[in-house]
């Protein structure tokens, strides 16, 4: 399997090349030169299998430069049901993700039963085993340095501690994220991992990260790297919970399933996409959005509109404010058929804060059409309604995101089509708005019910670049971790 870029003008690379590389060489992002394909035999050999067997069927597709034994190795490793524990809903943690059936065509795939709560511990957690394992081979170190006002850089932390090579610098902004958040990150004293609380709010912490990655001649010799959301072993570990989550709802590979992902970066439904260019029968992908409806725009009107930093709102489903979806152009290339120039042409106009409009072009209407896509949005009384009435109707507490995915689900559910809903996080984690919509505290996962009062190790700085470049610097120049 080759990888090729977006906007076409990046020479092809393999699977371990980009593991741990962000942006393609000419800005764009990394694709597969073409899909993998399942037959319909291929599906009946699958449907029988459990998660790591499903996991490297398709991994092994895209990441075919690990050596099979390598991978198999890494995969077994990663998704475990002590990994994957954290479930409050009585659902089997062996599925790894199970399905939890609402009422006959109407389920909830769970995503979040990893150490941090959030289904980005699903991709993150093989990331930190490959990391290693690359890192390894080629006896090289990587610090990765990243900002975050919550999932993210939990689950960053929580998939690289004591892991050999790697270390973790992450901003937040102090004071900022939620008590269960701050401890969740916090508390954790293995000495690879760095908490920095910066003063001031999360903009300010990004723009350290872009003023230390636009310094190259730092970030070469300190060895900075990301784990963001446009990275293709995140997308593409996420693809295989589609298929788990499809062969759970259905008894035959004669029938179809819709999935609805509550979504913000777009990588989580990219990966849904990526599953039904596979193959897999999905026949409505519907991407639900917050407040923050850059999405839902699109697939509405034909015109992506990012917003500006200052007209994200903040919500209550905050891990979906978003003003632009980096993964989106992933989407628009496979419509364009894999126009590199077309797609180059369009993100120059994106990358200068500008909109652009399909909605005249005889590509929009395949949007729907030919890829299946669907949107819907939601907002902060729809989500404490839709927490409400899953708990009255289905006895099943559900988080924000999670909510705003179920709300949109609803009005777009088709009798004859069993809908899933992906499940993004867990309640414990977004606790204050469920007690504004519920009455009562969330169920902690075992285990977590005094993670307020454990110990906790961060760094306070002032949202200072070179401060932060010295503290690198003499951290790394230690040698810690
Ligand atoms: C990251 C996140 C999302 C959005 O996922 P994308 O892949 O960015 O679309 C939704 N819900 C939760 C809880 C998240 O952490």
């Amino acid at each position: 399997m080759h990888y090729v870029s977006t906007r076409g003008e990046s020479p092809q690379k393999r699977f371990t090349e980009i593991l741990l590389g962000g942006l393609m060489d000419d800005g764009g992002l990394a694709m597969p030169e073409s899909y993998p394909a399942f037959s319909r035999a291929d599906l009946d050999a699958m449907r029988g299998m459990d998660y790591r067997q499903l996991a490297f069927a398709i991994l092994s597709r895209f990441a075919d430069d690990i050596p099979a034994d390598d991978l198999r190795a890494l995969i077994d490793r990663t998704y475990t049901p002590e990994v994957y524990c954290n479930t409050v809903s009585g659902s089997d943690a062996r599925d790894i993700t199970p399905l939890y059936t609402l009422e006959p065509g109407l389920h909830v795939l769970e995503l979040s039963n990893g150490p941090t709560l959030a289904f980005k511990d699903m991709a993150m957690q093989l990331l930190g085993n490959l990391f290693e394992y690359a890192l390894a081979k080629d006896s090289a170190e990587l610090n990765i340095f990243g900002a975050t006002s919550g999932d993210t850089g939990s689950s960053a932390e929580y998939a690289m501690r004591g892991k050999r090579g790697i270390r973790v610098f992450m901003l937040s902004p102090h004071n900022k994220m939620s008590r269960f958040q701050t401890a969740q990150m916090f508390s954790l004293q293995d000495p690879n991992i760095f908490n920095i609380a910066v003063r001031g709010v999360f903009d300010d912490c990004q723009d350290m990260v872009k003023a230390v990655s636009n310094d190259l001649a730092f970030k070469s010799s300190y060895r900075i790297g990301t784990v963001n959301s446009i990275n293709w072993a995140r997308v593409s570990a996420q693809v295989v919970y589609y298929f788990k989550g499809y062969f759970a709802a259905t008894r035959s590979n004669d029938d179809e399933v819709s999935f609805t992902v509550p979504s913000g970066n777009f990588g989580n439904v990219c990966a849904g996409h990526i599953a039904r260019m596979m193959g897999l029968p999905i026949r409505h992908l519907v991407v639900a959005t917050n407040e923050n409806d850059v999405l839902d725009e699109f697939f509405r009107t034909g015109v992506y509109r990012p917003r500006a930093t200052a007209e994200t709102l903040h919500t209550t489903s905050p891990s979906m404010d978003i003003s632009k979806a980096s993964n989106f152009e992933r989407f628009i290339y496979d419509l364009t058929g894999a126009d590199g120039a077309h797609v180059k042409a369009l993100w120059s106009d994106v990358d200068r804060g500008r909109a652009f409009d399909l909605s005249e072009s005889s590509l929009f209407p395949r949007v729907a059409s030919e890829f299946g896509f669907q949107s819907g949005t939601s907002n902060h009384a729809h989500r404490i309604a839709t927490m409400r009435l899953a708990v009255e109707r289905w006895g099943r507490a559900i988080d924000t995101h999670t909510a705003d995915g179920l709300k949109v689900a609803l009005e777009r559910r088709e009798t004859d089509v069993p809908m899933i809903v992906l499940e993004t996080a867990l309640p414990a984690k977004f606790s204050e708005t469920v007690l504004e919509a519920l009455g009562s505290e969330p169920v902690r996962p075992a285990g977590m019910e005094s993670l307020e009062s454990l110990p906790q190790r961060f760094e306070v700085m002032d949202a200072d670049v070179n401060a932060m470049k010295a503290y690198i610097a003499d951290k790394v120049g230690q040698g810690a971790g």
